[in-house]
């Protein structure tokens, strides 16, 4: 096993050609949340060198409950010091417990303070979890906390340069330049907000905020609240605040026409269509005619994949919140199996199990031996 030599950063050559692919050794990997421990587990296992880049101080990723949020409530300023975690106070799991768990290791309830036992557990069970399955599988002495991974770029020998800083507090120190055979980006990518555009909001003088900066339903005491969208986090955060909120007003593209419907159960939620503009006089209309005199309006519109530190000459592209191209949701083909993505599906409701299935085809890949029939079945499983 060889350990990552460190060299200067050098500056990128411009569109390189695709390369051979080489047996890697040493392996770099991005993000230490559920898809960056199950690679680290995986890529060991397999006999490679592994460094694990984790800008937190801690495991876990989205599942560390961050109760500060970022400056800006819609998470759009680029200049923002970013929070990672979307995760509000009072999230469950939308599975229940025996999908969550990676193949060989379930999540099954554990005795012990702080545990919860519910078969839909709170979100700080799963992040229990998963600083098990790192003390379990000794993961810990892999995994650089506390470090930002700031550039990742073809490497002129070859390999990928890797360029970091550590997070301390406030101020930054001490960048380092690495390379390593191989990059796994396992950096999530439910940080950064999508927005719905809404015409006339630029005038309107109501609050607008995005689900990634919600924390507790008490910030909406009394508020009108629109809350834009269709999926689970519209739903679930909408019953969260109807409890402090005057009244709750979900609109959804989904709902194409027709009057606003109130729902059954609850005195004050509303299902509208979608918002057809914003008011300078606090009011919003609706796509049906209905309006409203609305105090705030929430985006649970989803998020973008974000890849900031990741330099490939146009070999990876990111598009319509489109990662392409990719070989089965992993591998850029120009730069297989050098580079590759864990965890890029977003309607997969079996994640854990993806990500381990994703780092069988890997490691397979890094050893250069493709085993045909086992991407055959990995396809069947998952498409
Ligand atoms: C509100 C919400 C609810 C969810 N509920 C469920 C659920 O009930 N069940 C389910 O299966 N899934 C759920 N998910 C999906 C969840 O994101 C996945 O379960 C899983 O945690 C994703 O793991 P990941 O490792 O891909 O990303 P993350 O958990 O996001 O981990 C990425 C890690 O990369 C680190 N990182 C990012 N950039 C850098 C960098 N430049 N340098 C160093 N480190 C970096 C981050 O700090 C983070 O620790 C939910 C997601 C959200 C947002």
């Amino acid at each position: 096993m060889s350990s990552p030599a460190r060299h200067p950063v050098s500056p990128s050559p411009l569109l390189l050609p695709p390369r051979a692919p080489r047996c890697a050794r040493s392996v770099a990997v991005i993000g230490a949340g559920a898809a960056g421990l199950v690679a680290a587990r995986e890529l060991r296992r397999e006999g490679f060198s592994v460094v694990v880049f984790e800008r937190l101080g801690t495991v876990g990723g989205t599942w560390v409950y961050d109760a500060d949020v970022e400056s800006d409530p819609m998470g759009t300023d680029p200049s923002r010091a970013v929070v990672h975690s979307s995760l509000y106070e009072s999230l469950r799991t939308n599975l229940p417990r025996e999908c969550m768990g990676f193949l060989g290791y379930p999540l099954v309830s554990r005795d012990g303070e702080g545990r919860d036992p519910r078969r839909f557990p709170g979100h700080r069970e799963v992040l229990r979890y998963l600083e098990d399955f790192a003390r379990d599988f000794d993961l810990y002495g892999l995994v650089r906390l506390g470090t930002e991974v700031m550039e990742v770029e073809m490497a002129e020998g070859g390999g990928w340069a890797v360029r970091t800083r550590q997070v301390t507090g406030e101020s930054d120190a001490g960048c380092t330049s690495e390379v390593y055979d191989g990059v796994v980006v396992c950096n999530g990518h439910y940080t950064e907000p999508r927005i719905a555009e809404i015409p006339g909001v630029e005038a309107w003088p109501g609050k607008q905020i995005h689900s990634h900066t919600y924390r507790v339903p008490l910030t909406f005491l009394d508020q009108v609240v629109v809350v834009i969208g269709n999926g689970l986090s519209a739903f679930d955060i909408s019953r969260d605040i109807l409890r402090f909120a005057k009244e709750v007003h979900i609109a959804s593209r989904s709902r194409g026409s027709g009057a606003p419907v109130k729902q059954p159960g609850y005195d004050n939620l509303w299902l509208h269509t979608m918002i057809s503009s914003a008011e300078e006089d606090g009011t919003v209309v609706f796509l049906d005619g209905s309006s409203l005199h609305v105090d705030v309006i929430l985006h649970c519109t989803g998020y973008k994949y974000h890849f900031p530190f990741l330099k490939t000459n146009g070999h990876v592209i990111v598009d319509d919140n489109r990662v392409h191209p990719l070989y089965k949701h992993i591998f850029p083909p120009s730069l297989a199996p050098s580079l590759s993505f864990i965890g890029i599906p977003w309607k997969v409701y079996l994640k854990y199990i993806l990500f381990t299935f994703s780092l069988y085809l890997l490691s397979t890949q890094l050893h250069s031996l493709f085993f045909v029939f086992f991407s055959l079945y990995v396809t069947l499983l998952l498409e």
